[in-house]
């Protein structure tokens, strides 16, 4: 059995977990919930809001020989990471997290950033590698595995430090204004089409010069 309230580094100090998958969605976005504190409802947070009731309880039991974990804080030192996980199944010691989405599967590979933050705290927590991971979606009622490549590996810990920038120095990006705006529920308070300059610069480039 393992400690599930070892100390916590000082969160102030960490970029949060869901700070990685709104950055890889929209850097405005997570700018406006992680800089300006802004925060709105939608379709889409109501029902990921939702998708994590069945979880969001801290708890531990036991399933097909495997032990489950519930709502497990997890946090990286090394990295300045902190968050939760929705569920970490540990199969002959080796943490295996899952993350609930209630959508389909995206293009893109923001809840996989978001995945992978998780593994890279697990596998400071417990000593040993995390090679994979899953995102159940639940309108589909389908499980699909994450591997954790050292691109996806590099991926988020480049985020990672972008957003910690961002948040050090209150950055706000300018809007994307394209299809990531029809599912955004910040689109009223983040007004994309009076906010869009058409003077878009290499915003990652320009957070990571900012970092040096
Ligand atoms: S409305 Fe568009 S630009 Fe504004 S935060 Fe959302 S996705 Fe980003």
């Amino acid at each position: 059995m393992f400690d599930l309230q070892p100390s916590l580094s000082d969160a102030s100090e960490t970029v949060p977990l869901s700070a990685l998958q709104h950055y890889s969605y929209c850097p405005r976005q997570c700018a406006l919930i992680h800089v300006e504190q802004v925060f709105d409802e939608n379709e889409f947070t109501l029902k990921g809001r939702w998708a994590h009731t069945r979880v969001d309880e801290e708890h531990v039991r036991s399933e097909a020989g495997h032990q489950i974990v519930t709502a497990l804080p997890v946090w990286s030192d090394r990295h300045g990471l902190s968050g939760k996980c929705d569920v970490v199944e540990l199969r002959d010691g080796t943490p295996h997290p899952v993350e609930f989405k209630h959508g389909e599967r995206k293009a893109h590979r923001w809840d996989e950033v978001q995945l992978c933050g998780q593994a890279i705290c697990l596998e400071e927590m417990f000593h040993v590698m995390v090679p994979e991971g899953a995102i159940y979606h639940i309108s589909s009622r389908r499980r699909r595995t994450v591997v954790f490549t050292s691109e996806l590996r590099a991926e988020t810990l480049r985020i990672a430090a972008e957003v910690r920038v961002m948040i050090a120095k209150s950055a706000v990006p300018p809007a994307v204004n394209d299809a990531r705006c029809n599912g955004c529920s910040l689109r009223r308070a983040c007004m994309p089409e009076a906010t869009d300059t058409g003077n878009r610069p290499d915003w990652h480039e320009l957070m990571l010069r900012m970092e040096g």
